[in-house]
């Protein structure tokens, strides 16, 4: 077990672009998916992104049966995706207080797609493909963007909806 620090915002790692990976028998990856997932677990994430750990590789992880940071999401099961590219967006728009373990507590109204169709690798190289909506499509949307360098803010519509999620629990 492998609880990792978490890189913050204004850490420059977390602007670049990770590369894919190529070498499934790698013995790299098992530990950097173990650690991802403990940190992920330690820290409460909905879902981690390889650079939020400092490893600039395109390996995402999500899920959990209750998040206190998300109480009123149902529960995704814990998964773990390699090169994960997203290969359509749905018109429709959700919108949804967002946040990330690399801004701490802080919040934003975050417009994204309803439903996406995505492909990704397991760890065992085997490929899926499927659509996915809701939460987990917000989640792999979120995620997927990490490993772009992009962060959720670059994704708010409104500047003005940014939030403590202490001062957005008072509001509900
Ligand atoms: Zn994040």
């Amino acid at each position: 077990m492998s609880i990792k620090e978490i890189l913050l915002v204004g850490n420059p790692n977390l602007k670049k672009r990770c590369t894919s990976i190529e070498d499934f028998s790698d013995p790299m990856l098992q530990i950097w998916i173990n650690d991802l997932l403990d940190t992920m677990e330690a820290r409460n994430g909905a879902g981690l992104a390889a650079p939020q750990i400092g490893i600039l590789k395109r390996i995402i992880v999500y899920g959990f049966t209750f998040n206190p940071r998300y109480p009123k999401e149902k529960p995704i099961p814990k998964t773990i995706l390699i090169n994960p590219e997203i290969l359509e967006f749905s018109e429709e728009i959700d919108e949804y207080y967002e946040g990330c373990l690399s801004f701490a507590n802080l919040r934003g109204l975050v417009p994204r797609s309803k439903t996406i169709v995505y492909k990704a690798k397991f760890p065992s190289g085997k490929e899926i493909h499927q659509e996915v909506s809701g939460f987990e499509a917000r989640i792999i949307q979120h995620e997927t963007d990490h490993l772009d360098g992009i962060l959720f803010p670059k994704r708010m519509k409104d500047l003005d909806t940014l939030a403590m999620f202490e001062e957005l629990k008072k509001q509900n």
